[in-house]
């Protein structure tokens, strides 16, 4: 039996890849006990980092579940970030019993497009357009295959020919959409909400560094065209980014709006931390094309805090950080179930 307000008893756990370092950083720097799930072969990071007090190794992340009990019985707390979502299914990790943190229904929600769509348009959101069909293209669309990671293969058509010239290098591609494209900066907007104290915090912000869309601008229209570049978005890197200050109001009320919605489409709704991606056009106008509703890998660039968590902290506070001292006030005030779905 664990005593009320022991938080030293309960160790934090994620799997060794995406912002594993970050998360179990932030865990040790609140005092947690530490451990790294990770592939045979892939401790290196983990250990040379010191993040992790303890590794459990497994042949591979598929079979997470072997190792379940061991976790269970270390009362460890995991913590699921984009890999450990990618690698588990969203529909496997509802099957968890170890301590899990964030609520697993709402996974459902981010990664089913249409679902997503429902919820972030519930949430008042601005979005792009969806084409259902080709032939109603007439605009620059973005076509995205699902599944497809980190944005490798998609990419632009300005009408139906074009469109279908383009799937000729994907004959068995069933499984896409056909997005407005819209002409502006990506800006991807780390927020944090706590069950605990109800309120709603921004974190951070990035944009991607992604081949070959940032490094088109390197060489010249007519080179572009002679040797015949297409544009795709295959993620490389994230970069800091601050951004216009009045610009905050609008993006506090989106995640504010986003998290309220959460509630009415899944029991006990979105907390900790998530991440809008939006262009932002010359009017200044929101197109949030995606919400990913646990902590993003963007959120790496400020393991010693951001200038937004400064201003609120005055300590360093990585996301990572501020999910731990969330688990922990959670533990403290006796209220864990505010932490844990
Ligand atoms: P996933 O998170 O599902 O792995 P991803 O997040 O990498 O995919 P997207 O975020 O959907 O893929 O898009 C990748 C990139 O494409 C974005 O960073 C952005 O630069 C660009 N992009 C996406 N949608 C649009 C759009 N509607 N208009 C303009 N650019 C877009």
């Amino acid at each position: 039996m664990i005593k009320k307000g022991d938080f030293k008893k309960y160790k934090i756990a994620t799997i060794g890849s995406h912002s594993a370092l970050q998360i179990l950083k932030g865990a040790k720097d609140e005092g947690f006990q530490t451990i790294c799930v990770c592939e045979k072969g892939k401790t290196k990071p983990y250990t040379s980092y010191k993040v992790a007090d303890e590794i459990i190794e497994i042949d591979s992340f598929q079979h997470f579940f072997k190792i379940e009990k061991e976790l269970m019985a270390r009362n460890a707390i995991v913590i699921p970030h984009g890999s450990f979502v990618s690698y588990l299914g969203w529909e496997r990790v509802q099957q968890l019993k170890c301590l899990h943190y964030g609520t697993k229904a709402i996974l459902e929600w981010e990664s089913n497009r249409t679902k997503e769509r429902q919820w972030l348009t519930s949430a008042g959101l601005n979005q792009p357009d969806i084409f259902q069909h080709p032939e109603d293209i007439d605009r620059a669309v973005i076509v995205k295959f699902h599944g497809a990671k980190g944005g490798l293969g998609y990419f632009i058509a300005n009408n139906p020919n074009e469109f279908y010239e383009r799937m000729k290098d994907y004959p068995h591609e069933k499984d896409y959409t056909i997005q407005e494209y819209i002409v502006g900066v990506p800006v991807y907007t780390h927020y944090f909400y706590s069950r605990l104290t109800e309120e709603l915090e921004i974190m951070s912000f990035d944009k991607r560094y992604e081949s070959n869309a940032d490094s088109i601008g390197r060489i010249a229209a007519k080179d572009q065209l002679d040797v015949g570049i297409k544009t795709s978005y295959t993620i490389t890197g994230n970069i800091p980014l601050v951004v216009r200050e009045s610009l905050l109001p609008d993006l506090f009320g989106m995640g504010e709006r986003v998290v309220k919605a959460s509630q009415a489409v899944c029991k006990g709704g979105l907390f900790g931390p998530f991440c809008l991606e939006m262009i932002i056009d010359k009017d200044l106008k929101f197109y949030v094309f995606e919400i990913s509703a646990r902590i993003v890998a963007g959120t790496n660039l400020y393991i010693n805090g951001s200038p937004y968590t400064d201003l609120r902290y005055g300590e360093p506070m990585s996301t990572g950080r501020r999910v731990a001292r969330d688990i922990k006030q959670a533990i403290e005030a006796g209220q864990m179930e505010k932490v844990l779905g």
